[in-house]
């Protein structure tokens, strides 16, 4: 995750991703700035109008050096008509293998997360921030990630989901271009625009549940954050 990267590489994140404030609610068009990515993947992105697209897009796409260690493109699950995307950090082994986000250890205890504000797994949209597993599941470099942005971003304005739930600090820290802690970002609803989105989404944080694993102490907020989602999506209905 970029929290244990050096402070240094992290401002570097944000200053190649065009911060200049803190905290900001939209994103960077990186598929329409010059001088990043390739030229011809940025043209191509632009024209990615549907799912199938992009899956192929992101399938086709070399410029993400993880893809070669990767034995599958883990691109989503669920239901494309769901009004909640969940987005976690990177597939781990599990993942890999199957091309599923979320079906390994950490993904039974998200289905459990949902099942207890009765939500079912297949009714919601669940991605990640990379879509190939870096080797030994480590977390992935703020290069990687940059270059991945672009695909979330594209992501994101196909589904229009009403409400985004960021797992983790890899998560959270791409789409809100904060370097804020999960505890700091939490508890509180962010909005996320992008310039091709015609549309506020309504964003919470929260702790990754492979993080959650290995500090249950955390399940307490993480329940609290649960029910907040809970209660904002009812409301909605
Ligand atoms: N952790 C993630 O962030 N995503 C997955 O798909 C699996 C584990």
């Amino acid at each position: 995750m970029i929290g244990n990267q050096s402070n240094k590489a992290f401002l570097n994140l944000l200053i190649n991703s065009g911060v200049s404030e803190f905290t900001k609610n939209q994103p960077n068009n990186f598929y329409i700035n010059e001088n990043k990515i390739e030229q011809i993947e940025k043209i191509d992105l632009i024209n990615v109008k549907t799912l199938e697209q992009l899956e192929k897009f992101i399938n086709n796409s070399n410029s993400c050096s993880l893809k070669k260690t990767a034995k599958k493109t883990v691109f989503n699950d669920g239901n494309v008509n769901s009004k909640l995307m969940i987005i976690g950090e990177a597939p781990g082994k599990d993942e890999d293998e199957q091309g599923i986000p979320f079906v390994g250890q950490a993904g039974q205890l998200l289905n459990k997360m949902l099942t207890a504000i009765n939500i079912q797994r297949k009714d919601v949209y669940i991605t990640n921030v990379i879509p190939w597993r870096p080797p030994n599941n480590r977390p992935p470099t703020n290069e990687e990630i940059l270059l991945c942005l672009p695909f979330l971003q594209k992501h994101i304005e196909l589904i229009k989901p009403k409400f985004l739930l960021l797992l983790g600090a890899t998560a959270a820290k791409s789409i809100l271009s904060s370097p804020l802690s999960i505890s700091k970002l939490r508890n509180k609803w962010h909005e996320y625009t992008s310039m091709n989105l015609n549309l506020k989404i309504k964003t919470l944080v929260s702790y990754h549940p492979a993080f959650l694993l290995r500090s249950p102490q955390f399940k307490k907020e993480a329940w609290e954050d649960l029910q907040n989602l809970q209660q904002l999506m009812n409301q909605s209905k």
